[in-house]
């Protein structure tokens, strides 16, 4: 009897070291990322630019609504608004028959009442702008699409300032020449002056540089990156992964492996992860922010919502339930979430690097009780814990660090035992 026991036991150990080994880099990884100790709330907005006097109305209302919902410590909520410098001088383009680019610029002696409705909420605290990109493609490739293409020329024709949003996705991608599929890369020498010259204009347009930049439909390569990181770009929001290509379809094409918050990147520039989403225009409800907001806590993570211009700027009936859906959302995360934070997406980086420890948990059982949480959804490592029997460990393990789940505002959103 004594000598079976023995070997169950032994047998089970070396399932679960052999199992520890392989799930090594999971393992740390989930390990490394930051643990937040109070849910975080941040709405990421894309796309906002060159636009009709309409789009400032709009972005003048989202203000107000974020100014009403303010945290307990007294910080109104942010949207965060990736910004595209120029538009395409489609009037321009036409006289010269598609053989130069040229571009319209986010000055405010053309957009007086985009800007100032921008820099007043970046002063009151509601807005922090990001870069998004100079443009939302690639001029050389729109340029290549419109001279070969009559649905880009009839883009190029309707209104001296086409959408972005209405490209064919594989043209919206900046960091890749995708006028003929696959994709080609871009020569480096070109992103180099590009990214210098994008980070320039946001320089001279608001009066800071770009700390914090969204890559349009997440595709760049490290050569983008390194050239970021040299301008002074201290974080990329990435959706968990790094596109760098399309393929011959138009899909995405990832390169090397899952993002993760405070990951590093080349040049020391850091990632945020933002895979949760807020689009009232294709029926996304406040519940849905909400869900997210309960997951990503649980698991010490921010709660980045992506959302984007459309949503707010195009049907004015969609546009008004947009934002009174934005405003539930907000309402609603405030009573649901007590110890809820607002703060930009720049905010949150330097805190979570800084280990400021209002905001990132230090506490080893704390640590430990959310790592365990995320390991959870790791699928396969979470059957392969319940066949080797390396559950019952686990469970106990989480079952002690709950003793030690002392603050209010994570105990909210930890779930009951397991
Ligand atoms: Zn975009």
């Amino acid at each position: 009897m004594g000598l079976i026991i023995t070997i169950i036991l032994g047998v089970s150990f070396a399932a679960w070291l052999l199992l520890i080994w392989h799930y090594r880099r999971v393992l740390y990884a989930l390990w490394r990322e930051p643990v937040l100790r109070h849910p975080v709330l941040t709405i990421e907005s894309d796309d906002w630019g060159p636009g009709p006097k309409s789009d400032a109305q709009q972005l003048h209302r989202i203000a107000q609504v974020l100014a009403r919902h303010r945290d307990g410590h007294g910080h109104a909520a942010v949207m965060t608004l990736g910004m595209v410098l120029a538009a395409p001088d489609a009037r321009r383009i036409r006289s010269e028959n598609y053989q130069h680019y040229h571009r319209v610029l986010l000055v405010p002696q053309r957009f007086p009442a985009l800007c100032e409705v921008m820099q007043h909420g970046v002063s009151s605290g509601v807005f922090a702008l990001q870069l998004h990109g100079m443009e939302h493609y690639w001029p050389p490739a729109l340029m290549a699409a419109a001279r070969g293409d009559t649905a880009i020329q009839r883009w190029l024709e309707g209104d001296d300032l086409p959408r972005t949003e209405e490209l064919p996705s594989h043209l919206q991608s900046r960091w890749i020449d995708a006028v003929a599929l696959p994709s080609r890369p871009i020569d480096a020498v070109e992103i180099k002056a590009a990214v210098r010259e994008e980070v320039e204009t946001f320089s001279a347009l608001f009066g800071q540089p770009p700390r914090i930049v969204v890559p349009p439909t997440f595709v760049w390569n490290e050569t983008v990156e390194r050239a970021w990181a040299a301008a002074g770009v201290e974080a990329i929001v990435t959706p968990g992964q790094r596109y760098e290509a399309r393929d011959r379809d138009g899909m995405l094409v990832a390169g090397g492996g899952m993002i993760r918050n405070g990951d590093s990147g080349v040049g020391e520039v850091r990632y945020v992860v933002r895979d949760d989403y807020f689009e009232p225009a294709l029926g996304h409800a406040a519940e849905k922010g909400w869900a997210a907001l309960a997951i990503k806590s649980r698991a010490g993570r921010p709660t980045l919502l992506e959302t984007h211009r459309f949503n707010f700027s195009g049907d004015p009936d969609i546009a008004e339930a947009a934002i009174l859906e934005l405003d539930r959302l907000l309402a609603g995360a405030l009573e649901r979430f007590p110890g809820l934070m607002f703060m930009s997406t720049e905010q949150l980086v330097r805190r979570m690097c800084a280990v400021d420890a209002e905001l990132v948990e230090t506490g080893l059982m704390r640590r430990v009780g959310v790592w365990l949480l995320r390991l959870r959804e790791v699928p396969r490592l979470y059957k392969l814990a319940w066949l080797t029997g390396v559950i019952v460990p686990a469970s106990l393990l989480f079952f002690v660090t709950r003793f030690f789940r002392a603050d209010a505002s994570v105990k909210s959103v930890l779930p009951a035992a397991g």
